[in-house]
């Protein structure tokens, strides 16, 4: 048996206001007049957040269009102008949802190693450590503040660049900056969290470590969307640190079916993480007959649109593309059904679950 040697963040500040302590944490890490890039979600183009920022000399902010989920050559075009630009740079800070911080793991990847991201959509091709980069998260659930993977989109497939210098050296958990997010994206969001916890809680792969994180992570998903509560500022709170358990739970085990088929969909109609995991956990119950009841409640009581129809129309040759995609996704199939699980998730029953979004 091979354990996982896992790589984890270097360093975490919490805590409601810990945004603005931002300066002193990036002042060490400046080189010489090399600037920090803030790569900052495109939402706050214009709103009071930027200002906040501890702007230095050559220093500068991005904004990301986040519009669709990162993608390999958005991550090379923006390495590209800032090699450009600076040469090199002092650090990446990544500012926004879990795509903002996707692709500052990967653009600061892309500062040194040579070529394109998409050649590095695997596990452990990645060959020399990015610059420095932080994570700051404004909103809650996927993980991906801790997680040793950048998910993108490239020529050929929807696939992390996952290795041991994926994740971040730093990041900082405020949990003011998630307080404004809308209800919908907010839960969307917040269940991919809760979706992790399930397929983490109720996979072959789970262990002590992962069951500990993961534990407390449904909990405290449980304590915010259900129960018909008003949302406060605790529940932010409680929702920022389930997104790190969670993602500390997956990341000594592994995700599973609803993952497995998201991914697909995803991949050919673009629909998003979140709401693509909702969509498919609708309709699973075969595999997660408590986590999927629960899952309905919350939807429920927080008076959640779950979109329908949307694989309605569809040719089959666009259904064997998302097949294709999902069945692609082996570590997640075994984790959810065991070692057998080609016998069990046949095409021709992920075809009926396809149509059934
Ligand atoms: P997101 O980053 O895609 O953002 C969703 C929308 O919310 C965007 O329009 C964004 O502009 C907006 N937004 C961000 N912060 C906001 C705020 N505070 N208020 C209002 N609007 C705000 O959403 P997400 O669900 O956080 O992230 C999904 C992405 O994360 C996907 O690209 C997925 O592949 C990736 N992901 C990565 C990992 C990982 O481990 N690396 C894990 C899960 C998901
Ligand atoms: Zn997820």
């Amino acid at each position: 048996m091979q354990f996982r040697n896992l790589k984890m963040i270097g360093y975490v500040v919490y805590g409601r206001g810990s945004f603005n302590q931002l300066d002193e944490i990036l002042a060490p890490q400046r080189k010489g007049d090399s600037p920090m890039i803030f790569l900052v979600d495109h939402f706050f183009e214009g709103k009071a957040l930027p200002n906040k920022i501890p702007l230095r000399g050559k220093d500068k902010i991005i904004y990301a269009d986040v519009t669709f989920e990162p993608k390999t050559k958005q991550v090379d075009a923006l390495a590209k102008i800032l090699k450009e630009e600076f040469g090199t740079v002092s650090g990446i800070i990544g500012i926004g949802g879990g795509s903002t911080l996707d692709l500052a793991k990967a653009v600061s990847l892309m500062m040194t190693n040579p070529g394109s991201s998409a050649d590095y959509q695997g596990w452990d091709l990645v060959q020399l450590a990015g610059v420095y980069k932080v994570g700051i998260p404004t909103l809650s659930g996927t993980g991906a503040e801790v997680s040793r993977t950048t998910v993108l989109t490239g020529p050929e497939r929807k696939l992390g660049m996952n290795s041991d210098f994926t994740p971040f050296d730093q990041i900082v958990l405020d949990p003011d900056l998630i307080k404004n997010a809308p209800a919908n994206q907010r839960f969307y969001t917040g269940m991919d969290c809760y979706i992790h916890c399930i397929e983490s809680l109720e996979g072959t792969f789970l262990n002590e470590f992962s069951k500990s994180f993961g534990e407390k992570a449904l909990h405290l998903c449980q304590e915010i969307f259900l129960g018909n509560q008003t949302w406060t500022e605790e529940h932010d709170e409680k929702l920022m640190m389930a997104s790190y358990a969670g993602g500390m739970s997956i990341a000594y085990s592994q995700v599973g079916v609803a993952h497995a088929i998201s991914y697909g969909l995803s991949y050919l109609l673009g629909t998003k993480h979140g709401v693509g995991n909702c969509i498919v956990m609708n309709h699973i119950e075969e595999y997660y007959p408590a986590g999927v009841a629960e899952f309905k409640r919350m939807v429920e009581e927080n008076n959640i649109d779950i979109p329908q129809d949307i694989c309605s129309g569809l040719t089959d040759e666009q259904f064997d593309k998302m097949i294709n995609v999902s069945l692609g996704m082996k570590p997640l199939w075994e984790n959810a059904l065991g070692k057998n699980w080609e016998q069990i998730m046949t095409r021709e029953k992920l075809r009926a679950l396809y149509e059934k979004f």
